[in-house]
């Protein structure tokens, strides 16, 4: 897109992420979980970090999410810190399970953080449509979570995560579980949406295919303590994407190079 990276350029990193290392403190030895992490994430990036389980993905969320501290190194969040941010509800989080309360409907269910924050029921409402209709569930309102599939379950806690119209979604695994044509749909309508909203996305997965689809650049971690390995630049494919994209000579390329930064990082396994 002509124009876009000047405007890369211009404004500051949605996060950034200087020398980050952080040592969990048990009862019986520490556990390094992050070393030397430096990353920076800028205004409309889709970042997919991939590595194997153990190595630290969940941390590295939960430390920009400020529900974690880092040991060391420093980590700032639309240029605050990450508290700061937390606190002006900069970003939406969705968790690997959907975590709904079976007993509210769908609505409910993605208006609840905003009545918790005191929005009035005609805001809340409205933001709750507009949400589900982002994520393809207008009509759904009224159902309860078990009535739904799981992907479908899925796309209400995203709803849910973009209730306050967060410019960053952190999504830790959303579609680890389910099953993998459910897994390419929801691929599928992800793009659109982050394509639709500009928003700037991280998100960890386990699936390389997933990574190269979904992002424009993939991390990928070493076994724990956790390290980049590499960070993948995917811009040599189209920003709007198909699922037929996975046949494409470029994809297959960069897949390649995630599967051997994976398996460099493997050589050993504790
Ligand atoms: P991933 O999401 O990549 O699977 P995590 O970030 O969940 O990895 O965990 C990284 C490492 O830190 C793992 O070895 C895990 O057991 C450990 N760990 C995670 N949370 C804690 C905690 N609260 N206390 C101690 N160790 C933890
Ligand atoms: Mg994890």
């Amino acid at each position: 897109m002509p124009g876009q990276d000047d405007a890369r350029e211009a404004s500051p990193p949605i996060v950034d992420i200087r020398h980050l290392t952080l040592t969990y403190q048990t009862a019986d030895k520490p556990v390094y979980a992050l070393s030397d992490i430096n990353l920076t994430i800028h205004k409309g990036d889709f970042i997919s970090l991939i590595g194997p389980s153990g190595c630290g993905k969940t941390t590295l969320m939960r430390v920009i999410a400020d529900l974690e501290q880092p040991t060391s190194g420093d980590v700032t969040v639309n240029g605050m810190t990450p508290e700061a941010a937390r606190l002006q509800r900069a970003y939406g989080y969705v968790f690997q399970a959907p975590a709904l309360y079976p007993w509210r409907s769908v609505e409910r269910n993605v208006t609840l953080p905003l009545e918790i924050m005191g929005l009035p029921k005609e805001e809340r409402l409205a933001r709750a449509r507009r949400q589900l209709e982002l994520v393809g569930l207008a009509g759904f309102e009224k159902k309860f979570p078990w009535q739904l599939s799981g992907g479908m379950q899925q796309r209400v806690s995203i709803a849910r995560a973009l209730g306050f119209e967060p410019q960053l979604l952190l999504m830790d695994e959303p579609f680890g579980a389910l099953d993998e044509i459910t897994r390419d749909h929801l691929n599928l309508q992800l793009t659109r949406l982050w394509l639709q909203t500009r928003k700037t996305c991280i998100f960890v997965t386990h699936s390389i295919a997933e990574a190269v689809f979904l992002s424009t650049r993939i991390i990928v971690m070493s076994p724990r303590p956790g390290r980049i390995l590499d960070i993948i630049d995917c811009s040599d494919l189209p920003r709007e994407r198909s699922i037929d994209i996975r046949e494409s000579p470029e994809f297959q390329r960069i897949a390649h190079r995630v599967r051997e930064g994976l398996m460099q990082g493997h050589s050993y396994d504790d």
